[in-house]
Order: C-alpha cells, then structure tokens, then sequence
C-alpha cells in the first residue's frame, strides 16, 4: 500500500491513541480540512490491509483503531467517551460450535461489550 501523506497523518492520528475513533473524530484530529470521502476511503484502505480494525459504538458507528495484535480478542468499549480495552479472554468457542452443529462451516464470531469506564463513571467530577 502507498503510504501518502494524509495517510500518514491518519495514521499518526490513530497512533496517538488507543481509543476507538469515529472517522469524523480523526478527521478533527488532523485538523486540515480533509474531507470526511477521503478520511472514510484511507480507513477503508487501512482496514483492507490489516493496519486497522472496526469496532462500533453502541449506536452502531462505525469506530477506527489501530490492531493491536493478530489474536483473538474482544473490546469493551466506553458508550460515552469511546475508551476501549482490550478483552484477551473469549468464550466464543462455544457459540462457534452451536452454529456447526447447525451445519454452518467456516465459522467465526465478532463481539463488542459497551459500558461506563472508570473514568467516566466516576460521580464526584
Ligand atoms: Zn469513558
Ligand atoms: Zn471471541
């Protein structure tokens, strides 16, 4: 993949955190009028090649990071400023084998868990 320079600056924006990040947000981040196609169309790129990971926000947007590692792995992710942490711990498998005992082959599974971090549950702000 050519890495040209907004796709540097997108991912030198995805680099800076290890947030889940919405397009429009890293489009702010970059701050230089990039428009929202070409963000969407970098991430798109990004994502085809294995730099860069989907998960969603509770509502269903779609949210960029950057991939951690090539395991397995869940995120929970904070429903109201989007910190997300990595869960290495899975009980898919279990749900992987009622589906092959359905038929189904080739199975895999995607899992996100929403809530309230720490930091955002906190009440004494
Ligand atoms: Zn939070
Ligand atoms: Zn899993």
């Amino acid at each position: 993949m050519r890495i040209t320079r907004p796709r540097r600056v997108l991912l030198d924006a995805l680099l800076d955190t290890a947030t889940p990040r919405s397009a429009e947000e890293l489009r702010e981040g970059i701050g230089e009028g990039e428009d929202l196609v070409t963000v969407y169309r970098n991430l798109d790129a990004f994502e085809r090649a294995g730099l860069v990971l989907r998960a969603h926000a509770e509502n269903g947007k779609a949210l960029f990071h950057l991939s951690p590692h090539h395991r397995h792995y869940h995120l929970v992710i904070c429903r109201v400023c989007h910190e997300a942490k990595v869960i290495e711990d899975c009980d898919g498998d279990r749900f992987e084998r009622l589906a092959r005992e359905q038929g189904y082959s080739d199975v895999t599974h995607t899992l996100e868990l929403h809530g309230v971090c720490a930091r955002c549950g906190q009440t004494d702000a």
